[in-house]
């Protein structure tokens, strides 16, 4: 289980990672609202432990984004303060819990432990981008009335670029986040199942494409009207 903390008050930020390497979590620490944000994006996070307070953007602004995105990872949001309405506008702006600084550790690991099951259990049952949909119970893409099935890492892979939206996805991350800790796998394992969604979007005759970038990864592209 992965947790990404952002907390510019570096020692309160060591002291969460800590705490939660400690309870059994991998957690990596960022200190300010973008790096949050954009950490928060690469897909590798199971939860996000989120401080109101943050240079750049702020914590509400980051979890909005999120949620604007159609990311649905379970945010947990720090604060000093105790006015509820900070805790309302929290809530509001699309966070699962709430916390106010300063907090005894077993209670930070109860909190992300009850988030981490919650994402857990969300059912979805179809992803979709443009002329695209894919059944997040079949495994079946399909670009009007027809479909094609995708075998396990396939799949893994197309949900991967299809939550990203059109954001660019490195090679890295589809390596971590789909092989995981298999030392098999190399970039050219991520390249392989590439090829064989691009000739399954031709099949299903989708407008959908996906564009590599130099050194940089991979992207959805929709090339309709
Ligand atoms: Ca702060």
């Amino acid at each position: 289980m992965n947790v990404l903390v952002v907390e510019d008050e570096r020692n309160l930020a060591d002291a969460i990672v800590r705490i939660l390497s400690d309870g059994g979590f991998n957690a990596d620490a960022v200190y300010d609202g973008n790096a949050g944000l954009s950490s928060a994006r690469s897909g590798l996070y199971d939860v996000i432990v989120l401080d109101v307070m943050l240079p750049g953007i702020d914590g509400f602004e980051v979890v909005h984004q999120l949620r604007r995105d159609g990311d649905s990872t379970p945010v947990l949001m720090l604060t000093a303060r105790t006015s509820t309405t900070d805790k309302v506008e929290g809530l509001d702006s699309g966070a699962d819990d709430y916390m106010t600084k300063p907090f005894e550790a077993p209670e930070l690991l109860a909190r992300v432990r009850a988030l981490s099951r919650r994402h857990g259990e969300v059912v979805l049952d179809e992803m979709t981008f443009a002329d695209i949909r894919l059944d997040l119970t079949t495994h079946d893409l399909s670009c009007d009335d027809r479909t094609v099935h995708l075998s396990g890492k396939e799949f893994d892979v197309m949900s991967m670029l299809m939550s990203s939206s059109s954001r660019v996805v490195s090679k890295q991350d589809l390596l971590t986040r789909v092989w995981g800790a298999d030392a098999d796998a190399s970039e050219n394992s991520v390249e392989a199942y590439i090829s064989f969604l691009r000739k399954k979007l031709a099949h299903i005759e989708s407008k959908v494409q996906i564009t590599t970038l130099r050194m940089l990864g991979y992207r959805l592209e929709y090339f309709g009207d």
